[in-house]
């Protein structure tokens, strides 16, 4: 009898191991065996990260935004796959590759890191903010500490069938800070997943500067080219 239930606990705990490690030695975007990388060296090579450093501005600011590159390709799977499919392992390699710019190319002296807010309806639909998980996972690797600095107040319709200037309109007055303790004088980056006309990521950032921020910076994962 006793035999019998560890068999079957073993049972188990043999299948939780094989479903966790299986995993691992497939690409995460296209299923195929990879040995110990999370993305196979296909995947890899439609990645195109190219590090885009462009101004976000309206007729009064400028903030120096920067994306690992377009919206495309696999950066653009890694997105829908995080966002959608709650695929965390998606979330830890576009992580990884904002720590490697980071280390390597961004010049700028970074107090805090922040991210974009969802909204209320978002959270309780999708349970989980991917801007705040990649930021999360950024903090920890590059030894930056992160923190909730902004909420979002407005309910806004969808961005999706929006002209340029109605998507800023629509977008305007959205958010406010928390945490202004951790904003006065200080260097913020700003993550976002991301950019389409820039509205949401402008506003955000103006929002911390209005609350004291020193500089804001942007750092997004994708440039939508729409
Ligand atoms: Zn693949």
């Amino acid at each position: 009898m006793g035999s019998g239930i560890f068999k079957s606990v073993k049972y188990v705990l043999n299948c939780i191991v094989d479903m966790v490690f299986c995993g691992m030695e497939n690409c995460i975007l296209c299923g195929f065996t990879c040995g110990d990388s999370l993305l196979c060296s296909q995947c890899k090579e439609q990645l195109k990260i190219n590090y885009l450093k462009y101004p976000l501005k309206d007729k009064e600011e400028t903030f120096k935004c920067y994306s690992l590159g377009f919206y495309s390709y696999s950066i653009k799977k890694l997105v829908l796959a995080l966002k959608y499919e709650k695929n965390f392992y998606a979330g830890k390699v576009i992580g990884e590759y904002i720590v490697d710019f980071i280390k390597s190319d961004l010049k700028e002296d970074i107090d805090i890191m922040t991210f974009v807010p969802s909204s209320s309806e978002a959270m309780k639909k999708r349970g989980f903010n991917q801007c705040e998980v990649i930021c999360k996972t950024v903090s920890v690797n590059a030894d930056i500490p992160y923190k909730g600095l902004l909420k979002k107040i407005k309910t806004t319709k969808d961005q999706i069938g929006l002209s340029t200037e109605e998507r800023w309109e629509n977008i305007k007055d959205s958010f406010i800070c928390i945490n202004t303790e951790s904003i006065k004088g200080k260097n913020i980056l700003l993550i976002d997943d991301v950019v389409t006309t820039g509205a949401t990521a402008f506003y955000c950032a103006s929002t911390l500067k209005k609350f004291g921020a020193n500089e804001v910076y942007i750092l997004t994962v994708a440039k939508s080219r729409v």
